[in-house]
């Protein structure tokens, strides 16, 4: 724990079913990997993460903001400080050819009410498990598409608890990448974003060949995060990943799926460890056989397995 917990007991007093101690990550991430937080708090409302920060702010704990935890590995002692998930802002309105998502809202669900209200501009997101303001911050993408091409505005707070909107320029996105990924500073509350009417049934048709084509190439159900590497612009990591050997290659319960050699999944117990050697170990061959660096397109939180790095 951090030395003054006194904030733990303050925030578990003020919203105690949303409030955990020393919860485990590893039920908070699809990759099901990774030690406890200190605290993890769920707020299920924008004033209420308000006074949570207030608390936090005078005490100066350690912040960190989740969503739906698809592209984290938790390393295995955990994450100090306070954990804060946003899963639960979840409120969702339509106005004409816009939707104004909050940032729990999961793009699955997101592409079901666009598809519902005919709506084309979000078909690529149908497959992707992130929440929406985990999908601006990265810039999540598939199938040609990624948000970049829909997003209008962002409402971020910042740690003083001051609202503000970021328009498209603020955001600086590039390929998995938006101005707001290593700024720490801003927690997302929602996104403004900008579709075009259609007719019901191409949209349908969109994201039915999309899904079809990730039951056919990805490891559906398992327990990943999502591609591990980025692409480096000499093309697929996956492929590169392949062709270096490591289809069905394993350290603990950690394995490359032979399904798609860019996902690692836990295939029961494994730990952060065992993910950052199985990295480590297709970094170094697909950088001795190919010159390529393999970047990393999972992000790390917490402590443990140092020696690693990041
Ligand atoms: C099966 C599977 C398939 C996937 N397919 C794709 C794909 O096709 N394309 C793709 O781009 N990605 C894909 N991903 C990866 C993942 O879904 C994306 O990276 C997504 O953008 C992460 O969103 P999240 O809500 O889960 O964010 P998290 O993983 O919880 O967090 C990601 C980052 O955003 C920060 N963050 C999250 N919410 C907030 C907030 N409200 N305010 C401030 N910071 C915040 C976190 O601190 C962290 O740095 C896939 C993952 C899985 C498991």
């Amino acid at each position: 724990m951090v030395r003054d917990d006194n904030f733990s007991q303050k925030i578990k007093c003020l919203y105690p079913g949303d409030t955990f101690l020393m919860e485990p990550l590893s039920d908070h991430v699809t990759w099901k990997i990774g030690g406890p937080a200190d605290v993890l708090h769920m707020p299920s409302s924008v004033p209420h993460l308000k006074n949570v920060l207030e608390i936090i702010v005078e005490k100066e704990v350690p912040l960190t903001i989740i969503g739906r935890g698809s592209n984290l590995l938790v390393l295995d002692k955990g994450v100090r400080g306070l954990v804060v998930k946003l899963s639960r802002l979840k409120d969702i309105r339509v106005e004409g050819n816009e939707i104004l998502a909050s940032a729990g809202v999961s793009l699955p669900y997101l592409s079901r009410i666009a598809l519902e209200n005919s709506l084309s501009g979000l078909e690529f997101a149908v497959g992707i498990p992130a929440g929406t303001a985990g999908a601006v911050i990265n810039n999540a993408g598939a199938h040609g598409g990624s948000m970049q091409d829909i997003v209008k505005d962002v409402t971020v707070m910042d740690l003083s608890g001051e609202i503000r909107i970021l328009d498209y320029q603020d955001l600086a996105f590039g390929y998995r990448q938006s101005s707001l990924k290593n700024r720490k500073n801003y927690i997302v509350l929602k996104a403004r974003l900008g579709l075009q009417k259609d007719h019901r049934h191409r949209i349908r048709d969109k994201m039915e060949r999309y899904m079809e084509h990730r039951r056919q190439t990805q490891p559906l159900g398992a327990a990943t995060a999502g591609c591990v590497f980025s692409n480096p612009k000499e093309g697929a990591a996956g492929y590169f990943i392949e062709r270096a050997g490591f289809k069905g290659h394993r350290i603990g319960d950690a394995k490359v799926s032979t399904r798609h050699a860019n996902f690692i999944i836990n295939t029961g117990n494994a730990k952060a460890r065992d993910v950052l050697i199985l990295m480590d170990k297709i970094k170094r061959k697909v950088h001795e056989n190919f010159g390529i660096i393999l970047e990393n397109e999972i992000q790390i939180l917490g402590q443990g397995s140092e020696d690693f790095g990041r």
